[in-house]
């Protein structure tokens, strides 16, 4: 029997575990992973508004299929022409086939302030720490103004800093200090949501739970001694406690050759196929690459899906399918649902899309762990939700 060829993965995160997982038959699989650990980063709002820590991690070696190998170590180099990957430990390994995952790398410091605030509420796209920080503030604040602010519009996961605000309002109504407590939510785009479309789903939402939105007001430069945000724009606004969505940049590893990563250091992909440049041997899926309309999981699990498709010589592409389950606080939640040829469809808030994103929360690590199973219910779920019919329902 000919030897299996080697693939390569950088990263066992969401898109790099699915991917490995789906080519164990057909190829000798390596994973590497900088920490023993796989963590599912949507609960970092879960931590952060209800202390819950319970999806946040699982060893990784527990969700990879039997017969992938895998290294936990740092990968600092990745040379595209030579097909190395060298490790921390100065280790060299070569392969058939590459594919890059190692999602974002969380960039404070782009912020002057950032660093600072982070320090003092938390946040909740960087850690564990960072989330259980806002927990601290949003369960003793009694009075003044909470700010959400987004510093980077093309952060993970587009409807966080809303479900943010959202469920900052749920508990302060529940420990009855809403009144006391004014609620503002600052955005670089032109209304609420970015995608006008589904703007309008969310706006009425923002406006009925009372928190004030501030548009074209990017976060540049935060003063910590006199509580004050100042954006690119030239506007102030004063806060008593807030969360600035940081800057998010490309993974820290040396890729060559230089023209494969774009300047925030993001892995310049085809947006259909994930392939870098000229290299038929190398793609990049999920966060870390330009490919992504959206940093989502979702993203990287169906960008993985079309990688192996293609690696057995298939003719699989990216439709820029997103699918964002959004949680709006008091048990309710819509859904975030575009392609490359379909803005956001208008998904109406209800308790069943709250439901669902609970499920997805709680089937996530038997998805990565069994995609023999899942796949034939996600082709099911993703043919008859495409956006395509849901404009035609939700109109
Ligand atoms: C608050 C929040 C809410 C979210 N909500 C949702 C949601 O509801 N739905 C959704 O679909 N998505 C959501 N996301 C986004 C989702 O978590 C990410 O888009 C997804 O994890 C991206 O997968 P990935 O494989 O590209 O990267 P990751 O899952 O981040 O995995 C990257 C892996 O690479 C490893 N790595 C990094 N550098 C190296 C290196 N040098 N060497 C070796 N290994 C390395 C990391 O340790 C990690 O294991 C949310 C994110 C946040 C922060």
């Amino acid at each position: 029997m000919a030897e299996k060829k080697k693939f390569l993965i950088v990263g066992g995160g969401s898109g790099g575990a699915i991917l490995a997982n789906s080519l164990t038959k057909e190829f000798d699989v390596t994973v590497i992973n900088d920490t023993p650990n796989h963590y599912y980063w949507p609960q970092l709002l879960q931590i952060a508004f209800r202390n819950d820590y319970s999806n946040l991690y699982r060893p990784l070696s527990s969700l990879l299929l039997k017969g992938v190998n895998l290294i936990i170590d740092k990968v600092k180099k990745i040379d595209l022409q030579e097909r190395t990957v060298t490790l921390s430990t100065n280790k060299n390994l070569n392969y058939d086939y590459i594919a890059i995952a190692p999602g974002v790398t969380i960039d404070h410091k782009s912020i002057e302030g950032n660093e600072k605030l982070v320090n003092q509420f938390g946040d909740f796209h960087s850690t564990p720490e960072n989330a259980s920080k806002v927990f601290n503030v949003v369960s003793n604040m009694k009075k003044g103004t909470f700010v959400v602010s987004v510093g980077d519009p093309y952060h993970r996961c587009p409807p966080s800093p809303y479900e943010g605000i959202l469920m900052a309002d749920e508990v302060f109504r529940l420990r009855g200090v809403r009144d006391n407590i004014n609620l503002v939510l600052a955005v670089p785009y032109p209304r609420a949501y970015p995608a006008e479309t589904f703007n309008e789903v969310l706006e009425p939402i923002l406006k009925e739970r009372g928190i004030n939105v501030m548009t074209f007001f990017t976060a540049d430069k935060v003063d910590v001694d006199n509580k004050k945000i100042t954006s690119l724009e030239g506007e102030e606004l004063s806060y008593d406690a807030a969360i600035v969505i940081p800057v998010h940049k490309g993974p820290k590893i040396e890729i060559k050759p230089e023209e494969s990563i774009n300047q925030d250091g993001f892995i310049n992909a085809d947006k259909l196929t994930n392939q870098i440049l000229k290299y038929d041997d190398a793609f990049a899926i999920g966060d870390a690459s330009t490919s992504a309309n959206a940093k989502t999981g979702v993203t990287a699990h169906l960008q993985a899906k079309v990688v192996a498709k293609r690696v057995l010589g298939l003719d699989a592409k990216n439709t820029g399918r997103t699918n964002c389950p959004t949680e709006l606080g008091f048990e309710k939640g819509t859904f975030v649902i575009s392609d490359y040829n379909h803005p956001a469809a208008k998904v109406p808030a209800n308790t069943i899309n709250f439901i669902m994103k609970r499920l997805f929360a709680d089937a996530y690590w038997d998805v990565i762990r069994h995609p023999e199973f899942w796949d034939p219910i996600f082709d099911v779920y993703f043919e008859n939700t495409q956006p395509e019919i849901l404009w035609k329902i939700f109109k």
